[in-house]
């Protein structure tokens, strides 16, 4: 168990269908403190970096194009195992086969327009609050609920 911060975004597609509050709202009232978020347009080029590990598929650049047709919106998220909490909210890439419940599960058909890029390890995570976030725009503030959300030897 550990306080962990996780990489989010919103994809196009989320802000395209006007459900950025909704999303939001899930990682809200799971108890997720949000510790950083804005709107961006992502570039070929920062998406390239993203999304490295699908250089050699052949939907690399249909996927990269996905991610540009609209701004995301970015979150950084912060919880005692954010990243696997995140991660299992989000529910696996296809959401035709993601459980109802989850994220892609309850709000998408597509493997491609999948709602959210959450990510998948601490190591990633530190790289992609790095890739979209600067320092001063991940905020330490404290959740006054904490010993609601939790035990106190949790976080
Ligand atoms: P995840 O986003 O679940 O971590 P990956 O890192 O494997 O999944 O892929 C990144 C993104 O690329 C996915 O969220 C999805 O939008 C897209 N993608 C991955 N595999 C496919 C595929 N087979 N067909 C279409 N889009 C895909």
């Amino acid at each position: 168990m550990a306080l962990e911060k996780t990489l989010v975004l919103l994809k196009p597609c989320t802000v395209e269908r006007g459900l950025i509050g909704e999303i939001i709202s899930i990682f809200e009232k799971k108890g997720l403190r949000i510790a950083g978020l804005k709107m961006m347009q992502l570039t070929d080029a920062i998406l390239s970096e993203h999304y490295s590990h699908l250089s050699d598929k052949p939907f690399f650049q249909r996927v990269k194009d996905s991610m540009m047709t609209s701004p995301v919106v970015a979150l950084a998220l912060e919880g005692v195992d954010a990243i696997e909490v995140v991660r299992t909210l989000a529910g696996p890439t296809n959401g035709r086969k993601a459980a109802p419940g989850t994220i892609r599960g309850s709000y998408c058909m597509s493997f491609q327009a999948n709602i959210v890029h959450a990510s998948d390890g601490p190591e990633t995570a530190a790289a992609e609050l790095k890739r979209f976030f600067k320092d001063e725009e991940i905020f330490d503030y404290k959740l006054p609920t904490m010993l609601s959300l939790y035990a106190n030897d949790e976080f």
